[in-house]
């Protein structure tokens, strides 16, 4: 098989740290030696996208409000609806 020169993806057990520590960006680019320009590329490419407002990596379906809108940040982030 050949590979793509210039394509990054990730292996799933990259995902999972992705995913599953608040640092795992670190081990990813330790284990890759990508930069975060490639990383954050490659979890496009497997709907993970970074929160903008606390920085954690999530599935980019959990981008999406209630209302299915895609505001881009994670439910942590989110501004409640409507106040209290
Ligand atoms: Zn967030």
């Amino acid at each position: 098989m050949k590979t793509t020169p210039g394509i990054h993806r990730l292996t799933a057990d990259q995902q999972d740290l992705l995913l599953s520590y608040q640092d795992g960006e670190f081990g990813v680019r330790r284990e890759t030696g990508w930069s975060l320009d490639q990383l954050t590329e490659a979890a496009l490419y497997d709907n993970i996208e970074r929160c903008p407002g606390c920085r954690i990596w999530c599935e980019s379906s959990d981008l999406v409000d209630d209302d299915g809108t895609i505001d881009g940040f994670c439910c942590n982030c989110r501004p409640a609806e409507g106040g209290e």
